[in-house]
Formats: structure tokens, sequence, C-alpha cells
């Protein structure tokens, strides 16, 4: 392939997650030109060989060769080399681990490959093309099933010596909480409050105070943290608390983070964070009242701007801008 052919040739990025696989051609302009998804199988093989049927189908679709493409980058729910070896994951199985997911797409669709775990995947996707662009540092901050982060410092990922920097899940903002976080068996994390089991909780005790609340009436199955959103657009009191509440622990979380980063902006993503300002706002209250120095209560704190894409973005990224993600040297 001549060099003129890379230099346009889109990519094709990979989003591998625990629930979900995503499937995406990019161009190097951002433009989604077809993306696929399809549910997580239970074990690596059988994830692998849906995925390149994936791929297949997808270069079908838009006429693209994926031997041309410019690379392949794979964003996935699980520590990796810049190799493509699986090192550690809690969301995807054991039968993960050690697991040489490049040695193995490679040998069936050889192409120039890109990895990284799914917090700095969509930090780069937000960076690239989405709502970190135009800025040096920022911190892309998911809102899930757990709470993590990307940092984006200086231009490029930073995943720390240790290889684990942003999880700000993790960071407590209650000493005395009772619930159990479990993510990390921890009690008052910031995950135990605003990631969605926290939220589930909050609202569990909400209803306890008030019975009128329209929450009363959702099916303990059907209780989720956009159910409550729903709720709390309609103007029931009790759920805009549980989202009020949520939010001021998301904020004294995003508080600690922007004081040890003096980052110029958090890039909100994830599910729970569908809820927009419900739980913006009072993070940002939050954050107006406690970050220390002054300049510090500036930070813009905005929502994403890939939605569930931010991954794949991220991906591609990678491809067009060659970036390696080490994490056993920390960049
Ligand atoms: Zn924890």
């Amino acid at each position: 392939m001549s060099a003129r052919a890379i230099e346009t040739a889109p990519a094709i990025a990979l989003d591998i997650g625990a629930t979900a696989i995503k499937i995406a051609a990019i161009s190097r302009q951002g433009e989604l030109l077809a993306v696929r998804r399809i549910a997580t199988p239970s074990s690596p093989e059988p994830t692998i060989a849906a995925a390149l049927d994936e791929i297949h189908g997808l270069a079908n679709e838009v006429d693209l060769d994926p031997a041309s493409v410019a690379g392949i980058g794979c964003s996935i729910a699980a520590f990796v080399t810049d190799r493509g070896r699986i090192v550690a994951t809690a969301h995807l199985g054991e039968a993960w681990v050690a697991y040489e997911l490049g040695d193995r797409l490679s040998a069936s669709l050889p192409a120039n490959y890109y990895f990284a775990l799914d917090a700095p995947a969509p930090t780069l996707g937000e960076a690239y093309f989405g709502a970190g662009q135009g800025c040096r540092d920022f911190a892309y901050v998911t809102v899930s099933t757990g709470v993590g982060a990307g940092l984006f410092l200086n231009g490029a990922i930073y995943t720390g010596g240790l290889g684990w920097a942003g999880g700000v899940g993790h960071v407590i903002v209650d000493p005395e909480g009772e619930r159990v976080c479990a993510g990390c068996g921890n009690r008052g994390c910031l995950e135990t409050y605003a990631a969605t089991q926290g939220i589930l909780a909050l609202a569990r005790e909400s209803i306890e105070r008030h019975p009128e609340s329209l929450m009363v009436r959702i099916a303990p199955a059907e209780l989720t943290p956009r159910a409550i959103g729903d709720a709390a657009l309609r103007g029931d009191v009790a759920a805009r608390c549980v989202f009020e509440t949520a939010g001021r622990y998301l904020g004294l979380g995003l508080t600690n983070l922007v004081d040890i980063t003096s980052v110029q902006r958090i890039v909100i993503g994830g599910g729970v964070a569908l809820a927009g300002d419900l739980l913006l706002e009072p993070a940002r209250e939050v954050v107006r009242q406690r970050a220390f120095p002054p300049d510090h209560r500036k930070v813009e704190i905005v929502p994403a701007a890939l939605g569930d894409l931010s991954g794949v973005y991220g991906a591609a990224a990678m491809v067009f801008n060659d970036i390696r993600i080490n994490i056993e040297s920390g960049n």
C-alpha cells in the first residue's frame, strides 16, 4: 500500500467490554463510517471469533479491505500490554488472564494493532474527537457500574509508575461510610455513592423516607439510574435527592482529582452520567465550594461528547496518532 493510501485509510476500532463489543470503522477526520454492537461471549476464543466475523461484515458493508486499513485499535476491559497480552481483568473473567490477544488477532487478521485498557482508550477518544479537544490537561471520568478516570496530562495519557493512575472510584469520600465497596472491599469509596449500586442504595433509602415518591411504583428489578432520572425529571423530589446526594459525593471525588492534578477540564461519561445536570450540577457546586486554590474552582465539568462510542474513537485515535500505551513504564 502506498504512503498516500495509508494516510487516508480508515481505522478499525474494537471496544471489548464485559457486556458488549463494539466494532467500528472510523475515518482519520473522525467520521463514523459504520458501527456494530454485539453481546460479549463468555470466554476469549468465541469473543475473538465473533469480533473477527463482525470486522469482516463491517468491512464488506463499507467496501473496505480489512488488510488495507491504517490499523486496528482495541479498547478492552482489562489491563493489557501494548502488544496485547492480558495482564489482569476484574470484569471479563479469569479465562482472559495471560491471554495473548495481540498474537491471536494478528494470526487471523494481520494488521498494525494497538491495545489499551478501557480507561485510557475513551480518554483518547474524547481527547482527539470529543469533549477534551483543545485541552492539554484533562481527566475523563466514567460513572457507570464503577467510577474510574483516565488522565490526559501534558498532551498524553498518564498511567502512573504503578499503572493504576485515575482510580478515582476508590478515593474515600466518607470515612464513616458504611456500605462496602464491591470494587475494592473498603468502605466510604466514591463508588459506593455515585456508581450504579450506590445510586440504587440511595434510592432505596429515599423511598423509605418518601412513600409518596414515584420511585415506589417502579418494580425493584426495573429500578435503574435511568428510571430514577426519569422520575427526577418529572419533578419527583425524592428522586432528585438521590442525584443531589450522589452528585455531591461525586463533587468531593472531583475536588480531590482537580486539587491533585490541576486539570483544566473534567469530562464525565458513562451510563449514570446520562442523568446530565441532575448529577453534574451538585458536583460542580461542591467543587466551586471546596477546591483549592481558587483557580481549581474554575475547572470545567462537562459531559462526554461521544456517548458509548468514546472507546472505539479512542481505539481509532491510537491508530492515527501511533499511540502505544505501555502499562509497564507508566506512559
Ligand atoms: Zn472502593
